[in-house]
């Protein structure tokens, strides 16, 4: 097998990836960047509403980076880790003009000024964005910058796992897609910056490549999930297809009715309204719907059109061409239909505030792929892409200063094992197809680990999900070529699927309390004498071992989350 070596391999070439990369690459490190896409469809790309910045000079007068703060940890339900709320608060502004000075053009004010709006859960506005197409503003924008760094890019080139030497990361092995020649990758650290998995569910606004992949090879090689039960479901999806309709929709004063024409959001938000966070807003739409007062279907509707044609057209052109051509509804002239679908994991490998696995040296991770943890039980909007560049960024200095103080390694004793279990996975031409499973698979996890749970849908998961990865030994795929196989590729995909799957839905049926996004109808209340604690889960062969870590709580105490 071909043997590369580098001092960093940073697995994913979105907003986290590169930014990271970036950091590390200046430094004069030696960086390769694998990605199973061209760096510029990444996911990041998808991102329409905005990235959350304080920006001193530039903010509503009343606002501050507290306020920021603030609302992070209330948001997230008061799981997140305040000091990494604060980084992510203190530094938004700085990041955002540093990618401006990059070149990225924001929307600006008439005075000339970074233009701003309001998303979920904020006080007061403080979404930048572009159009409503700032991921891919934003991803064009550094890709570019990175481009003229010393990095080597390894687009479709599909990571395995992670390769751990005398209990420590030194490298990956990895498949190029288009030939299926693997290779590995030595290197002293590596980075996982492989975004989200929404492809678990049935219902997701979530690309397909979006199958959480460094979660699974962190688990594989030792690493904890941290807080893998907390799952964001969107409630803007557009109904039939899923894509999503920005919460910049709801900021520019779009309005959720039901079928009875009421603004129910006055029921269960009656201060922030269309504008509470998420979770909140996830739950009033399925209620609404489960009462009776949803359209056949199970959707509610968002009406945008006492904005004017101008107005929408101009700040949610992405919204008209969904509507139009995905639901066949001109949002100028009639409501959109909209329902709830998964969007974003809040769980992630678990890492400090510097981006660094405490189980395996060596290992770090940034972006979705990781849980620092600035999100807690629920992700305010344009949160995200915030969190990728300034914990991308602390990601890719710590990994200078690792590099600086760290020995040769070892090289791993036996990668083609590696090689030999993928393989092994897809081995079969008969058995079960691949695609039955993983449609049983989002199908459990939409039914049973979703918006609303409870002991027996969990306990009904949690047994699912085992009994389907003992049937993935089994499975086969019909492509047998050596050329783009993808099925393949799905296939491993899938195997990471399941593995993350087994410890979202055991670690839900293990917290007996609601929190943000993790909703149990038999434990509605939050219980933060038992459960102020982040979830640690690994898994070992079939078992998801779990054990707790405290949140660290520097000014905000807990109160009552009331929107
Ligand atoms: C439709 C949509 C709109 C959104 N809008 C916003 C918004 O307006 N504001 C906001 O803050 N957030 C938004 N989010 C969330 C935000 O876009 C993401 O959380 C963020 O972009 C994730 O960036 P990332 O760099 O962590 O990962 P990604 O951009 O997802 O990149 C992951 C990378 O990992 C690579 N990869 C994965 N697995 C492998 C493997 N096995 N081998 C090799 N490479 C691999 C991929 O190829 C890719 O390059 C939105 C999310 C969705 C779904």
């Amino acid at each position: 097998m071909e043997k590369l070596n580098y001092d960093v391999v940073v697995v994913g070439g979105g907003l986290a990836g590169l930014m990271t990369a970036h950091e590390v690459a200046s430094a004069g490190f030696r960086v390769a960047v694998l990605s199973k896409v061209f760096p510029t469809r990444s996911h990041s790309a998808c991102a329409e509403g905005g990235i959350a910045a304080y920006m001193d000079g530039n903010s509503d007068p009343s606002d501050s980076p507290e306020f920021m703060v603030y609302d992070t940890v209330k948001g997230g339900d008061y799981l997140v880790d305040q000091d990494a709320a604060e980084i992510l608060s203190y530094k938004s502004g700085e990041i955002v003009r540093l990618l401006e000075s990059w070149g990225a053009l924001f929307n600006r004010q008439p005075d000339g000024r970074v233009a701003l709006r309001y998303f979920g859960g904020q006080t007061y506005p403080r979404t930048r964005f572009v159009g409503d197409k700032t991921g891919m503003a934003l991803l064009h924008t550094i890709y570019e910058r990175v481009s003229g760094l010393n990095v080597d890019f390894f687009s479709e080139w599909f990571t395995l796992d992670l390769l751990v030497t005398d209990r420590r990361v030194t490298g990956v092995v990895a498949m190029e897609m288009k030939s299926m020649s693997p290779a590995t990758f030595g290197a002293k650290a590596v980075v996982l910056a492989t975004g989200g998995n929404g492809m678990l569910y049935q219902h997701t606004t979530n690309s397909y490549i979006n199958t959480g992949d460094g979660y699974a090879m962190a688990l594989r090689a030792g690493a904890a999930l941290k807080d893998p039960e907390f799952v964001q479901f969107h409630p803007t999806a557009l109904y039939p297809s899923d894509i999503l309709i920005s919460e910049a929709a709801r900021g520019e004063g779009g309005i959720l009715k039901n079928n009875k024409g009421e603004r129910f959001m006055t029921k269960y938000a009656p201060m922030k309204l269309d504008l509470a966070p998420r979770d909140v807003v996830s739950r009033a739409i399925l209620t609404e719907v489960a009462e009776g007062r949803g359209f056949p279907g199970g959707y509610v509707q968002l009406d945008l059109t006492h904005l004017g044609e101008k107005y929408i057209k101009e700040r949610l052109a992405l919204a008209v061409e969904a509507g139009r051509n995905f639901a066949g509804v001109d949002p100028v002239k009639e409501p959109l239909p909209v329902r709830p679908a998964q969007h974003y994991y809040m769980g992630g490998v678990d890492v400090d505030v510097s981006g660094a696995n405490p189980d395996l040296p060596g290992l770090f991770a940034a972006g979705e792929a990781a849980c620092v943890s600035v999100h807690g039980a629920n992700r305010l909007g344009s949160n995200s892409l915030l969190e990728t560049l300034v914990f991308g960024r602390e990601t890719g200095q710590a990994v200078v200063k690792f590099l600086e103080n760290s020995k040769e390694v070892r090289d791993a004793p036996n990668p083609e094992k590696v090689v030999d279990d993928a393989y092994s996975f897809v081995k079969r031409e008969s058995g079960v197809h691949f695609g039955e499973v993983m449609k049983e698979l989002r199908k459990t996890m939409w039914e049973d680990v979703g918006v609303f749970r409870d002991e027996e849908r969990l306990k009904r998961a949690v047994s699912k999900v085992t009994e389907l990865r003992k049937t993935a030994v089994n499975m086969y795929v019909t492509d047998r070529s050596k050329t783009y196989n993808t099925e393949f590729f799905n296939a491993l995909e899938l195997r990471n699927m399941l593995d993350q799957a087994v410890v979202i839905a055991t670690t839900a049926l293990n917290r007996t309390e609601s929190r943000g996004a993790h909703y149990r109808l038999d434990f509605p209340k939050r219980d933060d004498k038992q459960w102020l604690k982040h979830t640690l889960a690994y898994l070992r062969g079939n078992t998801v071992e779990i054990t707790y870590k405290p949140v660290k709580i520097t000014k905000w105490m807990p109160e009552e989350r009331v929107y």
